[in-house]
């Protein structure tokens, strides 16, 4: 077989750890040998984003600008330890939070389905895509220790020097305060970033905040929604034969739990991050969950949701054997792949990546599969293969679809 070319590069951004492992195997085994692999590769590892003071991170969000689409390693968020570990340096900041920040992305989670690896939730039968609001709220809070009795207000100071002030509360003795805020910008590009993506996915999208209670804060982002579907969306969705729907978090997350999935799930920063451990955490494991940044401009980038798998990383440095799960990491590359093949009308690249995937998910329920999965699956011949047996299963199987 001729491999496929490709016209655009696609930015990959290399990451840490086990994934990192991951990362070489899966080009070696199932990419390179098919695909004429054009990328323009950025290592996010820790080791060169110290060589660089960061930088390479912040190069790496341009060039995905320049070319719309990546793919991206798991990476290490560095705290003390790691400080230590590397000798850093600094503390640099989580390189996923640099490059949401640089492209204004929406991060969108689904889980991958396999026959044998079932939801705890019966009724969930397709996926549930969360889309998470990254930006603001209690995220950049600012909190105070109230020490006994006193007046708490709010105060907007405007350029021109007046003053709007609303009273919190009369404290009669000690309590705590916060004060948040959200930008109408952000909260547009959120949504548009969500309409689009249910657009391009043909899923229809849910929003729920707590507006009832909320009537200036949540309301606002109810309000935004709105208008900007009203606007520039309501045509399209209904030309797509999807719909918006709106509710409140308490009946969104009653209206989840009965639902059978299929649809994108968008949800303020707080919500966002319990909701996305909820459902991912429902729908079996970690290790099958995708992830992808989407920017109200169309850029893209790809990833798995977990992170660096370190005790397994670990346990490869000293020479053990693992039995790392890599599909999440198989899916971030098809995703790319494929949304590079739809952008330069490469069908025989969009095709390869549906292949790939349906041989990762072909593998499992024929039993084959890592031990993360072994330990929850349903079906009973299941098969524990270490990390680079199941690559070679999956690559088997890819050739029998091919
Ligand atoms: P993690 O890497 O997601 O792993 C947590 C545990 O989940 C693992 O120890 C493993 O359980 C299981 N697991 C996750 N992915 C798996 C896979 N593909 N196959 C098999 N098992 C898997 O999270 P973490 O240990 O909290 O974080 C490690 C590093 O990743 C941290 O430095 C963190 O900063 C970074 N991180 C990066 C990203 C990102 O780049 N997007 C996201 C999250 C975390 P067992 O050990 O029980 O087998
Ligand atoms: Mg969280």
């Amino acid at each position: 077989m001729e491999k496929i070319k490709m016209t655009t590069p696609l930015v990959e951004m290399d990451g840490d750890e086990m994934t990192r492992v991951l990362w070489q195997l899966i080009k070696d085994e199932l990419l390179t040998p098919f695909v004429d692999l054009n990328t323009e590769y950025y290592d996010l590892g820790l080791v060169h984003r110290n060589e660089t003071n960061d930088q390479v991170t912040i190069d790496s969000a341009e060039a995905t600008k320049k070319y719309g689409v990546a793919v991206k390693c798991a990476t290490i968020t560095p705290n003390a330890a790691r400080v230590k570990e590397y000798d850093l340096k600094e503390m640099y900041k989580s390189p996923n939070g640099t490059i949401r920040a640089l492209l204004d992305g929406t991060v969108f989670r689904a889980p991958i389905i396999v026959k044998g690896i079932e939801p705890y939730v019966k009724t969930w039968k397709k996926p549930i895509t969360i889309a998470r609001h990254a930006y603001g709220d209690v995220y950049k809070a600012s909190e105070m220790k109230v020490p006994g009795a006193g007046k708490a207000e709010l105060v907007f100071t405007a350029e021109d020097g007046t003053q709007t002030k609303e009273l919190i509360h009369e404290f009669k003795g000690a309590g705590v305060l916060q004060g948040m805020h959200n930008l109408n910008g952000s909260i547009e590009s959120f949504a548009r970033s969500c309409f689009n993506f249910a657009l391009e996915t043909k899923q229809d999208l849910w929003f729920a905040t707590k507006d009832t209670i909320s009537k200036k804060y949540d309301h606002t982002f109810k309000d935004i929604f709105q208008e900007v579907y009203d606007n520039d969306y309501k045509a399209k969705f209904e030309e797509a034969g999807i719909t918006y729907f709106y509710t409140l978090i308490d009946d969104a997350v009653a209206r989840v739990i009965r639902s059978e999935g299929g649809y994108i799930w968008a949800c303020k920063n707080y919500d966002g991050d319990v909701m996305s451990d909820m459902v991912a955490t429902a729908f079996g494991s970690l290790s099958m969950m995708t992830s992808v940044l989407v920017s109200p401009n169309g850029y893209y980038e790809y990833e798995a949701a977990h992170g660096t798998v370190q005790r397994h990383y670990y346990k490869h440095l000293k020479g053990e054997e693992t039995s790392t799960n890599p599909i999440a990491t198989i899916f971030a590359w098809t995703g790319a792949l494929r949304k590079r093949g739809e952008l330069d009308n490469i069908p025989e690249l969009c095709a390869f990546a549906d292949k790939l995937e349906k041989a990762c998910i072909k593998t499992v329920e024929n039993g084959e599969m890592t031990k993360d999965l072994a330990l929850i699956t349903t079906l009973d011949n299941a098969k524990t293969l270490n990390t680079q047996d199941f690559i070679k299963a999956v690559r088997k199987t890819l050739e029998g679809l091919l």
